[in-house]
C-alpha cells in the first residue's frame, strides 16, 4: 500500500522572498477564484457558446490567455496557478461525488498559499537543523529541518498561517501490508483533569502550565482588542495578530503533545480503545456533560471546552492512522457509564464516583483513581463482543434481512412497507 504524508517545517525566508510569496499566493488566490466564479456563474452560458463544459482542460486553456493578456498574472509561475486550477477541479469533483460542500471562494488571510510539482525543485541538507528549498522564480529559501522527510516528494506546498511561512512535502511511501498486530489492547480515557487514563494504571498529561500561561496571554489579547474600537487602526490589527499567534502556538503544543502521545501508544498497543465522541457537544454548551456528568461542567467557558474535544478529536485521528499502518486498529465505543461502572463486579452507581479523582465501588468496595477505573470499563467495552462501532468497517445488515425473512416478517424493504 502507498502511504502520502505531509511533512511541515518553518520556513526562514528574507523580506524580499515573503514578498513573492504573498504576491503568488495572492496571485494563485485570484485565479482559484476567478475560476470558481466562471464555474459558478456562467457555466450555463459556457457551454450554450462552445457545447462544453467547463473543466481543468478549458480553464487551463483561459488561463493561458490571461496570462497573455495580464502582466502580473504572467509574473506567477504557470504550475502554481495550474495547481490552483486543478484544486478547484478537485474541490467541485468532490461536491458533485456527494462527499464534500459546494465549494467556496478561497480567502486573504486564510487561504494564503500555493503548490508546485516537485520536479520544479530540489531541496538539500545544510547542516542537522537546516535545509533548503528551491522555490521556482524565489530561489532557494531556509528552513527548519526537523526531521527527515522520508519517500518520495511529489509536490511541494508554500502555505501561510498565524505563525508564519511553512513549507510542505507532500511524499509517498511504499509499505508492505502490516503483518497481524498481536500487541495487547488498551483503554483510553479522555479528561480534563488527566488527560489521557489508560487502562494500564498509567497516564499521560499534557503540559498545562505551560497551556495556562498561553491562555491567560490569549485572555489579555482578547480585552485589549475589545477595547480598541476602531477597526481601521494598525494597534487594533498588531493586536489581532498577537492574538492569532497566541492561539496557534497552543494549538500547535497540542498537535505536538497528541503526535508524541498517539506515536508512543500505537507502537505499544494492538487494539486502542476510546470513547464515541459526542460531536453534537462539540460546539453546544453543556450537552457533553450529558453523557459523562460531572466531566464537562468545570472547563470554564464553551470556547475552552471546544479546544479540549477538538484535542480529544485530534488524538483519535493521530492514533487511527498510526494504528493501520502497524496492523492495529481504533475501536470507539459508547461512552454511556463508563465513569459510573465499577470495573471489578460491574455494579453502576453514580455515588461510587466519590470525587473526581476517586471511585469507590458501593457494592464490593474496589477503589481505584476514577479515571483509570473508566479506562477499564472502556476497554471492556472495546474488546468484548458487545455492540460496537468499529472504524473502518461497514455495518453488516445482510444476515438480519435474511433472518426476517426466514422468518416470513415482512423486511424493512418488504411489500408494503417503504
Ligand atoms: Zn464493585
Amino acid at each position: 500500500m502507498i502511504l502520502s504524508r505531509g511533512y511541515k517545517f518553518r520556513l526562514y525566508a528574507t523580506d524580499e522572498q515573503t514578498k513573492l510569496f504573498g504576491q503568488f499566493a495572492g496571485t494563485c488566490r485570484f485565479v482559484y477564484n476567478l475560476a470558481h466564479e466562471q464555474r459558478r456563474d456562467w457555466w450555463r452560458q459556457f457551454k450554450a457558446n462552445t457545447g462544453r463544459s467547463v473543466g481543468f482542460a478549458s480553464q487551463c486553456l483561459e488561463l493561458t490567455a490571461l496570462r497573455a493578456d495580464v502582466d502580473w498574472i504572467a509574473a506567477c509561475p504557470v504550475d502554481f496557478q495550474q495547481q490552483a486550477l486543478r484544486d478547484l477541479d478537485r474541490a467541485f469533483d468532490n461536491f458533485f461525488k456527494g462527499v464534500a460542500k459546494y465549494p467556496t471562494p478561497r480567502k486573504r488571510g486564510e487561504n494564503d498559499s500555493f503548490r508546485f510539482p516537485f520536479a520544479r525543485s530540489r531541496w538539500r541538507k545544510l547542516n542537522a537543523k537546516w535545509g533548503m528549498i528551491l522555490v521556482p522564480k524565489v530561489g532557494e529559501v531556509k528552513f527548519r529541518l526537523t526531521r527527515d522527510i522520508p519517500g518520495t516528494i511529489k509536490n511541494v506546498t508554500i502555505t501561510h498561517d498565524d505563525l508564519g511561512w511553512h513549507v510542505v512535502f507532500c511524499a509517498e511511501t511504499e509499505v508492505a501490508d502490516p503483518p497481524i498486530n498481536l500487541r495487547p489492547a488498551v483503554g483510553v480515557d479522555r479528561g480534563v483533569v488527566r488527560t489521557l487514563a489508560l487502562s494500564d494504571g498509567t497516564f499521560r498529561d499534557i503540559d498545562r502550565e505551560r497551556l495556562n500561561v498561553l491562555d491567560r496571554r490569549a485572555r489579555k489579547h482578547q480585552r485589549s482588542l475589545a477595547r480598541k474600537r476602531n477597526r481601521s487602526s494598525k494597534r487594533r490589527a498588531e493586536t489581532k495578530r498577537l492574538l492569532a499567534r497566541t492561539k496557534a502556538t497552543a494549538a500547535r503544543l497540542r498537535k505536538h503533545w497528541n503526535h508524541e502521545r498517539s506515536r508512543e501508544i500505537a507502537d505499544a498497543f494492538g487494539t486502542v480503545v476510546v470513547e464515541a465522541l459526542n460531536t453534537a457537544g462539540m460546539t453546544a454548551s453543556a450537552k457533553g456533560a450529558v453523557a459523562r456528568p460531572g466531566r464537562n461542567v468545570r472547563a470554564k467557558a464553551g470556547l475552552n471546552r471546544a479546544i479540549l474535544n477538538n484535542g480529544w478529536h485530534q488524538f483519535e485521528t493521530l492514533v487511527s492512522y498510526k494504528l493501520a499502518a502497524s496492523g492495529g486498529r481504533l475501536v470507539k465505543v459508547n461512552p454511556a457509564y463508563t465513569s459510573q461502572t465499577c470495573s471489578v463486579c460491574g455494579t453502576v452507581d453514580k455515588t461510587s464516583r466519590e470525587n473526581q479523582a476517586t471511585f469507590r465501588c458501593v457494592h464490593c468496595g474496589h477503589e481505584s483513581n476514577a479515571d483509570t477505573n473508566a479506562a477499564k470499563n472502556i476497554l471492556k467495552a472495546g474488546t468484548q463482543p458487545a455492540p460496537r462501532i468499529a472504524v473502518g468497517r461497514p455495518v453488516k445488515r445482510e444476515p438480519k434481512r435474511a433472518a426476517q425473512a426466514a422468518l416470513g416478517n415482512p423486511g424493512p424493504l418488504g411489500p408494503g412497507r417503504r
